[in-house]
Order: C-alpha cells, then sequence, then structure tokens
C-alpha cells in the first residue's frame, strides 16, 4: 500500500496519506492542521518499522 509522510511547512506537523499513484501526481496535498499546501514530502518510515525485528 503507498503511504506517503509528509510535514507541513507552515505549521511543522507531519501527517501521512495513503494515495494512489494517480493522486500522487496531482501533487493535490494539503495539510490535516492547517490546510496549507505548502507541504514536503518525508521519506517513509514504513518499511523502517516493519523490518525492525532482529
Ligand atoms: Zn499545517
Amino acid at each position: 500500500m503507498p503511504l506517503y509522510e509528509y510535514e507541513c511547512q507552515n505549521c511543522k506537523k507531519v501527517f501521512t496519506e495513503v494515495l494512489t499513484l494517480k493522486e500522487h501526481e496531482k501533487g493535490e496535498i494539503a495539510c490535516p492542521s492547517c490546510g496549507s499546501k505548502e507541504v514536503r514530502q518525508l521519506i517513509s518510515s514504513f518499511i523502517a518499522h516493519t523490518a525492525s525485528k532482529t
């Protein structure tokens, strides 16, 4: 499942969005906290969490 992590450049809130490839390509991501579209995509931590078993 494509999970994308973003940080809002306006209020610094970090949030995750599950998007289809089409939605991701459109880039219409808005902060759920303040509604700003000034968001920066982070590297998803999804893989790190699932690979933490040693
Ligand atoms: Zn925000």
